[in-house]
């Protein structure tokens, strides 16, 4: 019978725990249903528990339901031994896991790693409408072709005011000693970047930005200052986006280094996969893993309620 409150520590001591099927159970059932266990389709809390395929009769709707059903691990063959192991991969790798390194350490095939991979990531989408302030850093990249000198092709592009071919352009804020945030844009017109702005960051905030034109107009809803990159200026006084660019660094070598090569379409969601991971960077593997695995049935509150009961999870 699983301690109550345990959360393993290590990857070690998370695969010894959840390859037991009865361990994995009783987390997942905490994680989901602090409360007392809830059909997902219909809400009652009426149901008999068939202990050895360990999925419940519900007495509402009469259907069967398993802990998996409405999470990221519904439908899939893999035990929650293997998402779980899984999890703790992607969550603590620092510059991301592949699926051929996925497939390896868990003994499954290349192609269930890259599915698992992606459902994880869905885990993994912040989902927050918290807009963010103090000091916000805003700025643009562009990824895919060759990473080259950034700054050189931004320049570019700017000058010549077109998008460079086969590059999918990224803006992105970072909250001084905050979050991060990153979304694929359709273009760095005017219209888009300060949509973006607005729907980010409050108002009032001091925007910090480089002397990309499209940034101008914003005040005095924001307090707008920039550095001029054209001129080789990159800091003044406060005035710099360093921090968003450490962040594009990272998720550039990120994207080369262990994904090769990205579509895309698939590209927002290894933008959410490299923010949690950036956002959590202070905290331990435990409270990383505790915080995604929260979100594999898109209720965090849950997550929540879970933390708050304090002891040692
Ligand atoms: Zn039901």
């Amino acid at each position: 019978m699983e301690k109550e409150n345990y959360t393993p520590r290590t990857l070690q001591e998370a695969i010894v725990h959840y390859s037991n099927p009865d361990n994995a159970l009783a987390f997942m059932i905490r994680l989901r249903w602090p409360d007392g266990i809830t059909c997902p389709r219909c809400g009652s809390c009426e149901h008999s528990f068939l202990t050895t395929r360990r999925v419940w009769k519900c007495k509402g709707c009469k259907k069967q339901f398993s802990v998996k059903v409405g999470t990221i691990f519904e439908d899939s063959p893999l035990g929650l031994n293997t998402w779980l192991a899984a999890v703790w991969l992607i969550t603590n790798a620092k510059n991301g896991v592949s699926s051929c390194e996925i497939a390896r350490a868990l003994g499954i095939t290349q192609k269930s790693a890259w599915f698992v991979l992606h459902r994880i990531r869905i885990a993994m989408e912040t989902g927050t409408i918290e807009k963010l302030k103090g000091q916000v850093e805003a700025d643009e990249t562009y990824i895919g072709g060759k990473y080259g000198n950034m700054h050189r092709i931004k320049r570019a592009q700017k000058e010549q005011g077109r998008g460079a071919v086969g590059k999918v352009i990224v803006m992105g804020f970072l909250e001084r000693d905050g979050a991060v945030r990153a979304k694929v844009v359709k273009s760095i017109k005017k219209t888009i970047l300060h949509a973006e702005v607005r729907l980010n960051v409050e108002a009032g905030t001091e925007l910090l930005t480089d002397n990309l034109a499209s940034y101008e107009g914003l005040e005095p809803e924001y307090t707008h200052e920039s550095v001029n990159h054209a001129a080789e200026q990159y800091v003044r006084g406060h005035v710099h986006t360093n921090g968003i660019e450490n962040f594009w660094s990272l998720l550039k070598r990120t994207l080369k280094g262990t994904y090769a090569q990205v579509e895309s379409h698939h590209l927002q969601a290894y933008l959410d996969e490299q923010i949690l991971r950036f956002n959590l960077r202070k905290g331990t593997d435990k409270s990383r893993f505790l915080r995604v695995v929260g979100g594999v049935s898109g209720k965090r509150l849950t997550y929540k309620q879970l933390i708050g009961r304090g002891g040692n999870i």
